[in-house]
This record gives C-alpha cells, structure tokens and sequence, in this order.
C-alpha cells in the first residue's frame, strides 16, 4: 500500500522545499496544499472579485480546474490549463490566501483534492505538506510530522529566498499570515502522536535527512 507522510508546519519552516527533497530521495510523490490555496485566491484576484464577498469566492469553486504536478521532478501548477506556478508566489497572492483559505467550503472543497491525490498514485508514496494535513486531511497517515523553526530563522531563509535585504518586512508578512491562519488551524502544536522536527539548527541536508530517517524509521 501507498505510504502517506503529513508534514505541517508555519510560513518560512522550509516545509515545501524540504518534503519536496525528501520525496525525490525516497521516489515518492510531494503535494503541496498550499498551492491549491493560492491558486485559488491567484483567481479570485484574475476575475477581479471582492474577497470581502464569500459568496463570490464560492461562486469559483464548481468549476476550479486545478492541476498539480505531484512528480517532485516536476513541479507545477495549473489552473484552467494555464501555468500559475510562479504567479502564485507573487506577494499580492500571498497578501490575500488567508481571506480565501479561511472560508469552510473552500476546506472542505480542497480537502477532497488533497485526499484523492493521497489515496491515487503509482509511486510507493506521497509527502502531503501544508496546515492541516497531520490532523484534518490526512489524520491516519502512516507518518506524521510538524517542521518548526524559530520566527527569526523563517524570516532569515524567506528574505533569503525572495532575495530581499529587508527581513524586517520579511518577518512582519510572515508573521501577520501566520496569525492568520492560526484562526482557523493550530500548525505551531503537535497534535496527539505527531513528531516534532524544529530546523532552527539544522542546514537544508540536514532537515532533508531528519524527515527521510522519520519516514524510514
Ligand atoms: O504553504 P503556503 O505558505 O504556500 O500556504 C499558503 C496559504 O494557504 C497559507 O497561508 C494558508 O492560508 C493556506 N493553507 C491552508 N491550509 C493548508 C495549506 C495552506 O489554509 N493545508
């Protein structure tokens, strides 16, 4: 059977880049939820809604042509066939993915995505990164994991990745997202029987290994 790895954790944890990595080690599929997210507010913004307007975000999801790829060799993302995966970094999406992110359709809309891609697959398994993953998309996944890092390494490895020399912004955009999303999900406490990995100390190689030796173990 297809084995699933959960990986939660806050903005700037280094999560995606990390489980992305551990999943090419292990030849397994790597989905990152926060991609649906963010593809979804990219729309909301494209088609000029109001995302004061739940009822108009909600109006997107029917038709939500969404497409992932989950081969961590090639990564991508798609919405009605047109590639967004940069376009979903782009800041003003990442200044607006709560507003859409906090709305229970849209959860429980993805959630149906994220968990058919979990249980479909030809590869021996699949690394699922984001939120809420170790205790509402997949809660019986066979390894279960919440990356940490101190706000002051996440701000240092976010500027870094942006290239920017202010982190002070930096720290503040990620901190003010995170306060955010913590409304609607609890991803700086380890649920029941998940395992903390706190990276504050550890390089990329390093990280990368701790959760490859976690999912051998
Ligand atoms: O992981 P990333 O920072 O790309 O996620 C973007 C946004 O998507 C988060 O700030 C959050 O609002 C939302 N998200 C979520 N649940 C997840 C993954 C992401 O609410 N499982």
């Amino acid at each position: 059977t297809r084995i699933a790895v959960a990986v939660d954790g806050p903005a700037g944890s280094g999560k995606s880049s990390v489980s992305r990595a551990a999943a090419r080690e292990l030849g397994f599929d790597y989905q990152d939820t926060g991609a649906a997210y963010r593809a979804l507010a990219w729309l909301a913004l494209n088609r000029g809604i109001d995302l004061d307007r739940e009822a108009d975000i909600l109006t997107l999801l029917p038709d939500f042509d969404y497409d992932i790829g989950v081969d961590p060799n090639h990564y991508f993302v798609r919405v009605g066939g047109t590639p967004v995966t940069r376009e979903i970094r782009d800041p003003a999406v990442s200044a607006v993915v709560s507003r859409v992110a906090r709305i229970p359709a849209v959860r429980e809309h993805l959630t149906g995505l994220f968990r058919s891609r979990i249980a479909d697959g030809t590869r021996p398994g699949i690394i699922t990164e984001g939120r809420d993953i170790t205790t509402i998309v997949a809660p019986d996944a066979a390894v279960r994991v919440l990356l940490t890092a101190s706000a002051a390494a996440r701000t240092a490895r976010r500027a870094a990745e942006l290239d920017v020399s202010s982190t002070e912004a930096v720290g503040e955009q990620l901190s003010a997202r995170d306060a955010q999303d913590l409304a609607v999900v609890d991803f700086m406490n380890a649920a029941e029987g998940v395992t903390t990995l706190d990276s504050t100390d550890l390089d990329f190689d390093e990280t990368v290994a701790a959760l490859v030796a976690l999912i051998r173990a």
